[in-house]
Parts: structure tokens; sequence; C-alpha cells
């Protein structure tokens, strides 16, 4: 994947309005390996006004039409589907398998599943003497991060075109190359001029540009709650809808009856995978007081396999801040059983799979997102105290629960504050709503649900 020197507006690749550029950087081993135009708020304004005039024609274009151009663009996504991942690789770190199981067919599997429902979903229902039309919001300004970097990019633009809205995005600056393949699909897949467009740059200024931007109708981030904070202010005083994806603190409890092997075993996965920056991981293990010790050495022993198994972190600042978290887990006296805050390597930006055991509910690593291969094991007495731990942060994004019977679990779950929960290892179902409780955001994203995020209603009466 080579480098645009340009951004994607009006269907055209052209040059930004300044000289600045980002460089992107393999974390693996610190090379530069690329650099993308660093848009400024000129940029996001030319941006803004060819997706304003696209509007028009793109609302007007009958769902099954805009239904064929998101299934062309799900295949040329397939077709690229191994420079996606190497792409991914290339730039966030992540092992090229785990690139192509996820990184790539992830997204894959999401555009496709809104090429499905562009064409089945009911635009227009009758209540009564009314006929209400659900019709699209507007131009959305969609800001997203570099953990799952297209994804992302998918889970906000394939659902936006399927209502008939229109695009800019303002992609995280560790990961734009994997952006700007993406706007080279959805131009191959012949979606009209304007309707998507790419203002690559940096968050404080092109992305704060996009969500200032009067001629923005919705504003859909994902990130960190600090960034998310202020967006969903500057919406707010402009009477924008806003979709905000945040932080996660999720909870893996595992009741006494459970399989403690497998819980333990598929928790530490979810946790290590993609090197832990996953806002919906379950970073917290809640373990029975009498099943505790064995559940830890079960960990530990899980964690240590995963050393040369994950990449590294995006870059050196969440290098910095993930070790800083293990320090300070240290030091509000919790107990390293695997890894440690000393890097693993010299070049690059890794950082080992770690563990804490006697993790107790008020230190700072069982309340703040660490976003690095970190998992806090805790003790519970009795599934009140499991709760009040479970529920007892700010955050509320998604959770495990594990028990012998699904019943006792369901039950459990229907009591956690938060938006995801999966049952007994229940797989990620990309068409389940995902979105956070509490802090962890506002609006859903995927499936049916994301859709109608894009949508806004009018009634007729007769
Ligand atoms: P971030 O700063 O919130 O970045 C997310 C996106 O927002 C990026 O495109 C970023 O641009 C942009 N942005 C930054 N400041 C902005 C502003 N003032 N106005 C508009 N857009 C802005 O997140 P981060 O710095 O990459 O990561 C920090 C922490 O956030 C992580 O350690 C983790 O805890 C959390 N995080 C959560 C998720 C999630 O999926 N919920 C994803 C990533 C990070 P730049 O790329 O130029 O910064
Ligand atoms: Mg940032």
């Amino acid at each position: 994947m080579k480098a645009h020197d340009g951004i994607y507006i009006d269907g055209a690749w052209r040059p930004a309005a300044g000289q600045d550029v980002i460089d992107v950087v393999n974390p693996a081993d610190e090379q530069v390996i690329g650099a993308v135009p660093a848009g400024t708020a000129l940029d996001v304004d030319t941006a803004v006004r060819a997706a304003r005039a696209a509007l028009p024609g793109w609302a007007a274009t009958p769902p099954a039409e805009r239904a064929a151009r998101l299934a062309a663009l799900r295949d040329v996504l397939v077709a690229r589907k191994d420079e996606i991942a190497e792409t991914v690789t290339a730039e966030l770190g992540s092992p090229l398998p785990f690139s192509q199981a996820v990184h790539a067919a992830v997204p894959i599997a999401v555009a496709g599943s809104y090429a499905e429902l562009a064409a089945s979903y009911v635009f227009e229902e009758k209540v009564g003497n009314s006929t209400v039309h659900q019709e699209p919001v507007g131009v959305v300004g969609a800001i997203t991060p570099w953990n799952y970097p297209l994804h992302q990019v998918v889970a906000k633009v394939a659902p936006a075109l399927a209502a008939g809205c229109t695009v800019v995005l303002k992609p995280a600056e560790d990961t734009p190359l994997v952006a700007q393949l993406f706007a080279e699909a959805v131009h191959e897949a012949g979606v009209p001029a304007g309707v998507f467009n790419l203002v690559t740059g940096l968050g404080p200024v092109a992305g704060q540009a996009l969500a200032e931007h009067p001629g923005v109708d919705l504003v859909s981030f994902t990130g960190s709650t600090a960034v998310g904070r202020q967006i969903g202010a500057i919406a707010g005083a402009a009477i924008k809808k806003v979709a905000l994806e945040l932080g996660g603190k999720s909870a893996n409890v595992i009741l006494p009856s459970a399989d403690l092997a497998r819980a333990v075993n598929v928790g530490v996965a979810n946790v290590m995978s993609n090197s832990g920056q996953t806002c919906s991981a379950w970073t917290r293990m809640l373990v029975h007081r009498d099943r505790y010790d064995e559940a830890v050495a079960l960990a530990a022993a899980a964690a240590d396999k995963y050393a040369d198994r994950i990449g590294p972190l995006v870059n050196a600042r969440q290098q910095q801040r993930v070790r800083g978290y293990i320090e300070q887990g240290v030091a509000e006296g919790a107990r390293l059983v695997a890894g440690g805050p000393e890097a693993p390597r010299e070049r690059g930006y890794w950082v080992s799979p770690t563990v804490f055991a006697d993790v107790t509910p008020d230190m700072t690593i069982a309340q703040e997102e660490i976003f690095g291969p970190v998992l806090s094991i805790l003790r519970y007495e009795d599934e009140e105290d499991a709760l009040r731990i479970a529920n007892g942060t700010v955050y509320g994004l998604a959770g495990a629960v594990w028990a012998a019977e699904e019943a006792e679990a369901v039950a459990f779950a229907r009591r956690m504050e938060t938006g995801q929960v999966d049952i007994n290892g229940g797989r990620f179902n990309p068409l389940a709503p995902f979105g956070g409780y509490k802090q962890s955001g506002v609006g859903r994203e995927l499936g049916a649900h994301g859709l109608a995020e894009y949508l806004q209603t009018k009634s007729l009466q007769f």
C-alpha cells in the first residue's frame, strides 16, 4: 500500500491546503513507512461542502441502489483483503494472522451486513392516520481511532451510506493508510463523488474542525472518554446529533459453578487480543474467593503463552502510558503474577502480557482503562459482591458471565450495567447493537440499531 499525498474529496485525490504531513510509523520496529497530509480546517471545510452538495442526490437514491454500491464496496474489500491485513499490520503492529482474521474480515462482514440492511430496512411505516418516513440525518462527521482502524471506519460509513447520509471521515493519525485504502475501495465501488470524503490530519486540528463545522449534522466519534466529552459538548451547543463510542473497563464474571479453566483461558485471550487495545476487553476478571488461587495460577500460565504472540502497542505514548499503569498497580499493592513494566524489546513499542492478582476495586488498575495487555483479577465473596464490583466503574461497554447453567449466567447478566454481555463464551455478532451504558458512550453501532442512528423521522398526517 503506497500512501497518497493528497486527501480524497468529491471523488478525487487532491492536494491539501497546507504543506504539513504526518509520518506513519511501524510500531514493531519504529521505521517510518509513509506520510500523509495533515489536513486543516480549510480542507475540512472543502470536504464538508462536497458532502453537502452530494447529499440531495444520495438521499434520493433508492435504497436498493445504495445497497448495490455497498455490496460492491464489500466485494472490493474482499478482493483487497490481503492488502488490508498487510497495511494494518504495518501501521498498527498487529500480527498478520490477527489482521487477516479480524482487521480485514470483520469490516467485510459489517459492509456486507449493511448491503443487506440497506435493501431490507423498512424506511416507511404507517401509524394510525400518519405515514412515518425514516430520512437521512444529513452530513456525517466521522472521527475514528487506531485500534480497529478499518472496522471503526466501516461501522460508521457503511450505515451512514445505507441511510442516505454523506460522510467526511477524519481517521486516527496513527493509522491513516488503511483509511486511504478504504477511500480507494469506495471509489472503485462506484459510490458517487462527494458521498464519501477523507481528510487525514491531527485530532485537535482536523478532528475538532470537523466536529465544530456547522455543515455537519451528526458527529460520530470513537475514542477516549476525554475527547468524547469535548465532542459531546460541542455537538450539544450546536444541537447536533452525536454518537459516542468511548472507553470500557469490562468485567468477566466467573460464577462459582463455571468451568473455571475455560472461563480463565478465554478471558485471558480476550484481554491479550490486539495487545489489549480493545475498548470492550474484559480487563477485570472476577473470581469467587474459593477458586481464586486456582484462577490466578491458570491466568498467569495462560498469559505467559502470549509473550511471543501479541504485537506491540500502537505508539511510544501508549507504551509509556501502559507501563505507567503497571508501575502504579505495583505501587498500590497489587501482586504481579505475569509480565511487568519492563519493555521486553529494545526497538518497537512492546509491553509484556501482564496479570495482576490481589486487585481491589478501589485501585487505579481496577477503575481506569489501561488499553494494553494487562489483566486485573479481583476476588468476590458472593454474587451480590460480584455484582457490586462488576457495576462499580464509570464504564459499561461489555462483559462476560460464566456459569454451569445458561439461565444462571443470563440472570446475572441482566443485572449488569453494560451494553453487551457474552454468555459462556458467546461469539461476537456483527449484527448485535454495540455501545455503552454510563460513560462508555451514547448510541449504538452495528446492525439495524446502528443504521437507525443515521436516520431521523418525518410524519405525514392524512
Ligand atoms: P483519542 O485522542 O480520543 O483519538 C480518537 C480520535 O479522535 C482520533 O482520530 C483523534 O485524532 C481524534 N481526536 C483527538 N483529539 C481530538 C479533538 N480535540 N477533537 C476532535 N478529534 C480529536 O484517543 P487516543 O489518543 O488515540 O487514545 C487515548 C486513549 O483513548 C487510549 O489509551 C484508550 O484508553 C482510549 N481509546 C479508546 C478507544 C475505543 O475504542 N473506545 C479507541 C482508542 C483509544 P488523533 O489520531 O490525531 O489523535
Ligand atoms: Mg490522540
